[in-house]
């Protein structure tokens, strides 16, 4: 990769998306396609699909019609003032801490800018019958909701130990009028119902399209869903002009299999001056082997279709991965983040539950805004970053869900007493 600036920066991200991956869905070693057979004819044609439709101007319209009076975009980059206070250094000079604010988007998450334009692309190829995976339920309910807008049969698999704790979720999907179809394989969590939904597909490629909701499987997805999610960056982009007439200094966002961060980056991938950092789930902490820190200490392998950092023992196993959030719940990740990592260009670490719960918290009083679990791990690194930041970076952290989700969840961990 060249990592050379662009002379027109506002053209870098159409420059990227040519450079990664190649021809065969490769970012460096990682990536690929490592399906059955009978399923590349399938990513073929999506593939063939998503270049045509991309810059087709009827496929686009709509898109930014819906994006914009049925999502609800842009999406705010909001200003955190009293968070920024908090970092603060004592003379008052220092960092600026902004939020890009996809918690306000219809459903609640960024999930819904990618189910959106992939039922686009799967009404335009004909498929009538719509599959997703889900582990936390936002993918799911983000497709139960494009499904519903659209009216086309949707079933949503998901492991039993997920639907019971993301029963609102479950309901939500329900009512919307898709199929929850329960997984009980493995430990009953995202990569079983991963599993089974690639298995569904492989019998019914020809009418179903598979809405896959991260950065992760065979090649196309990492590309596509990096290419519907990278309107985040693009806005950023814009409303940092806007604000200050300039780039952002740092982008912090968290990664399960990293769609909100690679959503985040893409547009600044080729500005060297922008650190990009993602945070991953160190759940009980990175040696207490219940974590889902993949890129922190995976080591490359094949899940789901593709090559990428994995999270396994020394017989290729893979190893359960956990985290509060369900959303990080996941052993494996994108395969642009492991070619991110292994090529520099990007930071990857990993932030304890107990460190994410603490940021929830803090992010809630003091901006009264309620993050979902995920975001509060890339919210929590800011307790490690700012006191090793100088000058006055400006920081923009990908705000990916908002916490409704989660408050059951957090309930069980703190103790909110009269007058706190
Ligand atoms: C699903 C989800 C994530 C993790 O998925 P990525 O593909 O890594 O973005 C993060 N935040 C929220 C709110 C989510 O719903």
């Amino acid at each position: 990769m060249t990592t050379t600036p662009l002379p027109n920066s506002s053209q870098s991200d159409a420059n990227t998306a040519t450079q990664h991956p190649d021809a065969l869905g490769r970012f460096g070693q990682f990536g690929g396609k490592y399906v059955p057979e009978t399923l590349m004819p399938a990513l073929s044609e999506l593939e063939q699909a998503f270049q045509q439709y991309s810059n087709d101007p009827d496929f686009q319209q709509e898109l930014q019609y819906l994006l914009k009076d049925y999502v609800g975009r842009p999406s705010p980059l909001y200003f955190a003032e009293r968070l920024t206070a908090h970092y603060a250094k004592p003379d008052g000079s220092g960092l600026q801490i902004y939020l890009k604010r996809e918690d306000l988007n219809h459903t609640g998450a960024h999930k819904i800018n990618n189910a959106l334009a992939q039922v686009l692309l799967a009404k335009r190829m004909g498929k009538q019958r719509i599959i997703a995976e889900t582990g936390a339920g936002q993918h799911g309910v983000a497709t139960a909701t494009v499904c519903a807008r659209f009216g086309l049969e949707c079933i949503v698999y998901m492991g039993v130990h997920d639907m019971e704790r993301q029963a609102l979720n479950v309901f939500r999907m329900r009512l919307m009028g898709a199929t929850v179809q329960p997984v009980a394989a493995g430990t009953g969590t995202l990569k079983d119902a991963t599993s089974e939904a690639i298995r569904d597909w492989v019998t019914n490629v020809e009418t179903t399209h598979y809405i896959l909701g991260s950065v992760a499987g065979p090649h196309p997805y990492p590309m596509l869903v990096r290419d519907f999610q990278a309107i985040i960056g693009k806005e950023t982009r814009a409303q940092c002009q806007e604000k200050w007439g300039g780039l952002p200094d740092i982008l912090l966002a968290c990664v399960g299999g990293g769609s909100n961060a690679m959503g985040l980056f893409h547009d600044f991938v080729n500005e060297p001056s922008v650190r990009l950092i993602g945070i991953e789930a160190a759940g009980e902490g990175l040696d207490s082997e219940k974590h889902a820190a993949t890129l922190t200490r995976g080591r490359p392998g094949v899940l789901h279709g593709a090559m990428s950092y994995l999270l396994q023992d020394d017989e290729g196993q893979v190893i359960e991965p956990h985290s509060v959030s369900a959303g990080l719940d996941y052993p494996g990740v994108g395969p642009e983040h492991s070619y991110l990592k292994d090529s520099g260009r990007a930071e990857y670490y990993a932030v304890t539950d107990e460190d994410a719960i603490a940021a929830l918290r803090r992010l809630s009083e003091l901006e009264g805004i309620i993050p979902a679990l995920e975001t509060a791990h890339a919210i929590a690194y800011l307790e490690t970053l700012c006191p090793q930041l100088t000058g006055s970076p400006r920081i923009v952290i990908n705000c990916s869900g908002r916490g409704d989700k989660d408050v059951h969840t957090v309930a069980k961990f703190i103790t909110l007493g009269e007058g706190n």
